[in-house]
């Protein structure tokens, strides 16, 4: 098996990204090992630095830029920097492990322009954003301000779908999580 692939996994806050990326992450047969982002943005409850993100201020995330330190980074909200750093990427790749990335939709176009075909980008749809509204609010994590900056985005991304190499509907959930596992095993298999 080839190893040192990408695995990239955008969609819209709230469409299930984290959700499927955790069913599958411990599967042996894939060898994934989960790229850990910097943020600006404050933990959510359960989260710990240097497992779900590395939590940085924004003098801290700009010192990185400046130094190069990120295959990619946005701001992602107004104010909030997400960035996928070399790091990570080179670590995961010398453990002999697949990189699987979940950034958003423009981060995602940038990954796989920068791998082209070492990556695989695959675009989860939500089954429509009044359903992705309802799973933002179960979610119960962001503000009701913050859950409408994400939905007031979600249009805009899924213009965006067709630019990825896989497009994966997650209505039903174990269904996504078996069509996810089948793509990325075909594709570091091929
Ligand atoms: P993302 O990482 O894309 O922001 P999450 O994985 O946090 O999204 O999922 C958002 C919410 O929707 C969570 O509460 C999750 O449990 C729920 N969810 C995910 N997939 C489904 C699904 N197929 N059907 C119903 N709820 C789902
Ligand atoms: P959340 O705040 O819900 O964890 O993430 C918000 C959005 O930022 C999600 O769409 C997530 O995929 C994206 N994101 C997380 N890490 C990165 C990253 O390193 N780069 C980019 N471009 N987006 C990211």
């Amino acid at each position: 098996m080839d190893t040192g692939k990408l695995i990239i996994i955008s969609a819209p806050s709230g469409t299930g990204k984290s959700t499927i990326i955790n069913a599958i992450i411990g599967d042996p047969s894939l060898k994934l090992e989960f790229s850990v982002s910097a943020t600006t943005r404050s933990p959510r409850e359960g989260e710990e630095n240097g497992v779900n993100y590395y939590f940085l201020t924004v003098d801290e995330f700009k010192d990185k830029i400046q130094a190069n330190a990120f295959a990619e980074y946005e701001e992602v909200y107004a104010g909030c920097y997400y960035g996928t750093l070399k790091s990570e990427i080179e670590r995961i790749n010398n453990n002999g492990k697949n990189v699987i990335l979940d950034v958003d939709v423009m981060g995602g176009i940038n990954v796989k322009k920068l791998y082209g075909s070492h990556a695989l980008a695959i675009f989860i749809h939500p089954p429509s954003v009044e359903v992705l509204r309802k799973r933002l609010l179960a979610r119960a994590t962001d503000s009701i301000e913050e859950i409408e900056k994400r939905i007031g985005k979600a249009e805009f991304e899924i213009s965006h779908a067709q630019q990825f190499d896989r497009i994966v509907v997650n209505d039903k959930l174990e269904t996504a999580v078996d069509e996810v596992r089948s793509l990325i095993f075909d594709f570091i298999n091929k």
